[in-house]
């Protein structure tokens, strides 16, 4: 997938002392490629790596001290930047209730999206959403809402299907200000393909409602194909974010990386699966990270499902989501990775691993993986559990204990922390239950 072909490409360069103008250019291409191949809007594709390459062959890359590593900095931030940079924060009317509306193709995922976020709004938020059922045209629509709200235990507003969207909204509306309630989440209906019927239902509703949100809700797996439907969308009802769904799905990613950029709205959640739990905000620069693979602790963990006994796998799970492990538990990985067979390719799932390969060399070779043992055994048993108080002498005792030098000894102290600091950044976008990872 992308990032496979983006990390190979990236290792390459990464330990470099010096970087060429063919370096950069050698490595473009491949970039270009694999941004092709996970089917990112061309035009996108070729305004990003316009970008990179220019910065990439500036002062601040080509004089710098680390310009194999300050390449792919600049890939990573501007891999953010095409997915808007910061995270997009959810309005708040100033006089409640804040009104959201969703809009999207059938089968997109609007209203399974609608219960989502009325259930994130309430957990995370401490919000009293009111659901309103306006999709009169497919049967099952309104049942399928009530349903949800049953079960997340909300109210669900509906004037059956004889009554215009239009009208089951404003009185939907003027009820959830009766009651109180704090946001007005509008489920519409949706069509195959867009059409001017449609939007012009929408347009209605628009009007009525004056929303917030407009939430346009797109199916990651669709590619280039919900990029355009973004494009249309936001032309013809000026949308406020894109909620991107399935992205737990085998998608290749396109969509995550277009959209932004060709619709000029950003993402705000991502949908990661059917479940009511499964949609997160959505944070650029934790997915940019996560492409460039700083670290795919699920793929790890199904892995380690796979292979290890369950409770093992549990431990170590939570472990991973709240960072709390120590030199002990790093050990026990590597023992238990070991294990599990292609050393090399395990190794990259780590986070951080790319790091622990030195700058060189990213060969992993189950020497280097004995040296990191040898260090960790010499450590003692308070050391393990809290770093911290490695002080200089130390870590010369460790070294000498373990045979290896004092730079190898604080290399590793040092990977240990950034990998700590990774897990705790990705722990928000990995949730309990989630059994898939991104398919990029
Ligand atoms: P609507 O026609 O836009 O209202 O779409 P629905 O909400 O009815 O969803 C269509 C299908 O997509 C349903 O089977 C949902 O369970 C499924 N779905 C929605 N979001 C996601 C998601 O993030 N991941 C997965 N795997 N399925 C989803
Ligand atoms: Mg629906």
């Amino acid at each position: 997938g992308l990032a496979d072909r983006l990390q190979t490409t990236i290792q390459k360069i990464r330990g470099k002392g010096k970087v060429t103008e063919a370096d950069v250019k050698e490595m473009m291409r491949e970039v270009r490629l694999a941004l092709l191949e996970a089917d990112v809007n061309f035009k996108v594709v070729k305004q990003f790596v316009k970008k990179v390459s220019e910065r990439a062959v500036g002062q601040e890359v080509m004089k710098s001290l680390t310009p194999g590593q300050q390449v792919i900095k600049v890939v990573k931030e501007e891999l953010t930047e095409l997915m808007g940079g910061e995270q997009s924060k959810i309005a708040v009317a100033k006089r409640p209730p804040t009104v959201i509306m969703m809009s999207g193709l059938q089968g997109a995922g609007k209203t399974t999206t609608t219960g989502k976020l009325a259930n994130l709004l309430r957990k995370s938020y401490n919000r009293k959403p009111f659901l309103i059922a306006a999709d009169i045209y497919r049967p099952a629509a309104i049942k399928q809402l009530e349903t949800i709200g049953k079960q997340l235990n909300m109210p669900v507003f509906s004037l059956g299907d004889k009554v215009s969207p239009a009208e089951i909204v404003r009185q939907g509306i003027e009820k959830a200000k009766e009651e109180h309630y704090d946001y007005v989440l509008i489920d519409t209906a949706g069509r195959l393909h867009i059409d001017e019927e449609l939007m012009q239902e929408l347009r209605d509703i628009k009007e009525l409602a004056d929303p917030d949100e407009i939430f346009l809700v797109v199916d990651a797996m669709t590619g280039q194909d919900a990029v355009n439907v973004a494009e249309n969308f936001n032309d013809q009802l000026d949308i406020t974010g894109v909620i991107l769904t399935k992205l737990d799905g085998d998608t290749r990613g396109g969509a995550a990386l277009s959209i932004r950029s060709v619709a000029q709205k950003p993402i705000k959640f991502v949908g990661m699966g059917e479940k009511m739990d499964a949609l997160e905000p959505f944070h650029p620069e934790r997915m940019a990270s996560r492409i460039l693979g700083m670290g795919d602790v699920l793929t790890l963990i199904e892995k380690a499902q796979a292979n290890v006994d369950e409770e093992k796998a549990k431990e170590m799970e939570h472990k991973f989501r709240t960072a709390s492990f120590t030199f002990d538990d790093f050990l026990d990985q590597l023992g238990q990775v070991r294990s599990m067979g292609p050393l090399d390719e395990l190794i990259k799932m780590m986070p951080g691993a790319n790091k622990m390969k030195g700058l060189d060399n990213i060969q992993v070779d189950e020497k280097q993986i004995g040296h990191v043992e040898a260090i960790i055994r010499s450590m003692t048993k308070e050391e393990k559990e809290r770093p911290d108080i490695i002080n200089a002498s130390r870590r010369r005792r460790i070294a000498k204990g373990s045979g290896r030098t004092i730079q190898e000894v604080n290399r590793l102290l040092k990977q240990f922390e950034e990998m700590k600091k990774m897990l705790k950044q990705m722990s928000g976008m990995q949730q309990k239950g989630k059994k898939k990872g991104f398919k990029f």
